[in-house]
């Protein structure tokens, strides 16, 4: 296939839905299956997914959405930055209106903070070589999807002899929280829905441990809604047939070993630290990426003694158990009240892969809807 309509082809969509009807009829249980990536969550949102896949499908988000499980104390930390003498921070247009004690970074901005939006690190190398009297910070984040690129910033920052050019890192790892929800006690998943974008990057090998100790299938997928249809037959087939492995969906983007030459960027910058905190899941070992000795020049952590302090947060706000899968977005009490898209309490309101802002998008009711039998999924207009 070549063209996006044909990955939106609602008739080969439903002949997939078909197929996993089939496969899961009669074998009285639940399939409980985890969608790592939030642009997954979206997708299947979006695209009215779950709307045709059979009531024995449970698909539960996963915590693939960097800046949901980015604390609150980080962001507070890295918005501290912004208030030494001449520095300029930049970030994602995501991160700009995630609230942190400070208000969002859109807030200080109205407030003269010079806060910038960036499409990517070299944008922000950019910023500082037109601004040699200013000091400027990018405020990484991602998984390893963005890590190489802001590798790479710093490779070049460093080839140039920049000295007023800085990232606060806070790049995560994938595969360690997901080995933390295997082991939670309370949830109980079968499968996985592999995460397409970040697999770009480390290939389908750091999931063989899924497989291997846990016993549960992944099957790395992509973002259009067959792709997803077809992830789900293929983890619900080998559920059926009693298999475990780690398969590729997406091959027409993802290499079973990865992109040897980005994974190569991350070895040469970045380290992995001893353990990382991650909203809702707590500190997990080896599970973030700090910037190594050799770029020490370039962490803003180093150059600024950045320090956390802890956060208060809304009691009843259940951005935790969300991004546990323990909980669905519509179950925290200010879901679509208190916290909406235009004014958020939680992260997973505000970034576009965020849970709560795809069921607030796509689905808001849909747990309140009888779906009609004669039901059919609906064209998407082609962008
Ligand atoms: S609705 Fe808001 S407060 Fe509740 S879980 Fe989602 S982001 Fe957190």
């Amino acid at each position: 296939m070549k063209f996006i309509s044909e990955f939106r082809d609602s008739v080969l969509i439903q002949k997939t839905a078909d197929e996993i009807r089939r496969l899961t009829s009669g074998t009285g249980r639940t399939f409980r299956i985890m969608e790592v990536c939030g642009g997954h969550t979206h997708a299947i949102y979006r695209f009215g997914l779950k709307d045709v896949l059979p009531k024995e499908i449970e698909m539960i988000h996963g915590p693939g959405c960097p800046v949901c499980v980015l604390p609150e104390a980080r962001i507070d930390a890295g918005l501290e930055l912004v208030r030494h003498e001449g520095v300029i921070m930049t970030m994602f247009g995501d991160m700009m209106r995630v609230p942190g004690k400070y208000g969002t970074p859109l807030d200080m901005k109205a407030k003269g903070a010079d806060i910038r939006m960036v499409y990517s690190p070299m944008d922000a190398l950019t910023i500082a070589q037109k601004n040699p009297d200013k000091h400027v910070v990018f405020f990484a984040i991602g998984f390893e999807t963005t890590a190489p690129a802001t590798a790479l910033s710093l490779i070049m920052a460093k080839k140039q002899h920049l000295t007023n050019f800085s990232i606060f890192c806070n790049h995560i790892i994938i595969a360690p929280p997901l080995r933390a929800l295997l082991d939670f006690p309370d949830l109980r998943l079968d499968g996985f829905i592999g995460p397409g974008h970040v697999s770009t990057i480390i290939g389908c090998k750091p999931y063989e441990f899924i497989s291997a100790e846990y016993g549960k299938p992944v099957v790395v997928s992509g973002f259009e809604p067959l792709d997803l249809m077809q992830s789900i037959m293929m983890c619900v087939r080998q559920l059926i047939e009693g298999r475990c492995e780690v398969e590729n969906q997406y091959g027409r983007a993802v290499l079973w070993d990865g992109n040897s030459r980005a994974l190569a960027a991350l070895e040469e910058v970045f380290d992995e630290r001893n353990s990382f905190e991650w909203r809702g899941l707590g500190f997990i070992p080896h599970s973030g990426w700090k910037i190594r000795d050799e770029y020490a020049e370039f962490d803003a952590e180093k150059r600024f003694s950045v320090i956390e302090t802890s956060v208060e947060i809304n009691s009843e706000a259940a951005c935790g158990d969300v991004l546990r899968g323990l909980k669905k977005p519509h179950d925290c009490p200010l879901f679509g009240t208190v916290c909406t898209p235009e004014n958020p309490v939680g992260a997973l309101m505000v970034s576009s892969e965020g849970a709560c802002s795809a069921y607030h998008q796509y689905g808001q009711r849909l747990h309140e809807i009888e779906i009609p039998s004669n039901f059919k999924l609906q064209e998407e207009t082609v962008v």
